[in-house]
């Protein structure tokens, strides 16, 4: 595996395999990796001749400084997973490098931005925009992979390639998930033995709010099912437990079932000083 740091290195290797009529993947992280995002590569590597994954832990998506300075950074350890599981290139650019003058152009998301993450981390998705359409510029791939864990990322980044004619293929696998149900995530690795025995409680409480509205009950029902469980676990500092729609991510109406649309229910808490988010989605209800 080749590693890059330099933004032209990066687009001077995927220009050169393009014209060879490579197939190029892409698989964009802040690295501290886990069995998530090798499940991601390993679906590019199976899709693609060439994939580029890259680990870079942008400032301008973090609302929150402490959890920039916190975030995990193993660059070693994530070079030899990488390379084990077939990826080609990592570009390991650092922040001077991604950023040599600091950018003048917001992206705005309209609606998406003002719900969950958005409301909650203020510019978040505005930094998350602009480094992605960064990468994209840069790598150029054909498809590019993104994890579901993330819903709201991707139903932003699903908009800013559909608005600005990017010419890449979105591809979206399921959140790989621990045996006991927590998510896969960096920041797990910030959680003391104790939070990480309870942080499985917040996949119990979308179940619970799932498995409600597939029995029938209201969103206004399922929801406060699934507060339910996480007001039972003190540990839990929550931010929402919402049932939204699985594509515009607005709130559905409180007194109604499932709709004929895809669903998710979607939660955020803190646990300790780790923020974590997870969802389930559910299939539009059968009419
Ligand atoms: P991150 O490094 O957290 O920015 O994540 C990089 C990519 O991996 C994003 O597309 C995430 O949605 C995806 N990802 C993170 N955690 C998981 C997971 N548990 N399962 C599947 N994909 C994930």
């Amino acid at each position: 595996m080749q590693t890059f740091t330099q933004r032209a290195d990066v687009r001077a290797f995927t220009t050169a395999a393009r014209q060879t009529r490579q197939r190029v993947g892409f698989v964009p992280t802040m690295g501290a990796l886990h069995a998530g995002h090798l499940d991601l590569v390993r679906r590019a590597v199976a899709a693609c001749d060439m994939v580029v994954t890259s680990i870079f832990v942008n400032p301008r998506q973090f609302n929150n400084p402490a959890d920039l300075a916190a975030y995990p950074r193993v660059p070693d350890a994530d070079a030899a997973l990488l390379a084990e599981a077939g990826c080609h290139a990592l570009f390991l650019p650092d922040a001077a490098e991604m950023y040599p003058a600091v950018p003048q152009t917001t992206l705005s998301f309209g609606s998406l931005e003002t719900v969950l993450e958005g409301a909650h981390r203020p510019g978040h998705f505005a930094g998350v925009g602009l480094v992605v359409a960064k990468l994209l510029h840069l790598v150029a791939p054909h498809a590019a992979w993104f994890g579901q864990k993330d819903l709201q990322q991707v139903a932003v980044i699903r908009q800013l390639v559909r608005d600005l004619d990017f010419d890449v293929a979105l591809e979206v696998a399921p959140t790989t998930r621990e045996p006991d149900g927590l998510a896969m995530s960096s920041r797990n690795r910030r959680l003391s033995p104790q939070e990480r025995a309870v942080a499985p409680t917040l996949y119990r409480a979308l179940d619970v709010t799932r498995t409600a509205l597939l029995r029938g009950a209201t969103v206004a029902a399922a929801q406060a099912a699934g507060q339910e469980v996480l007001a039972a676990e003190p540990a839990f500092q929550v931010e929402y437990l919402e049932v939204v729609d699985a594509n515009t991510l607005q709130a559905l109406p409180p007194d109604e079932g499932l709709p004929p649309t895809e669903t998710a229910v979607v939660v955020a808490a803190h646990l300790g000083a780790v923020r974590l988010i997870d969802n389930v989605v559910l299939p539009p209800a059968l009419s």
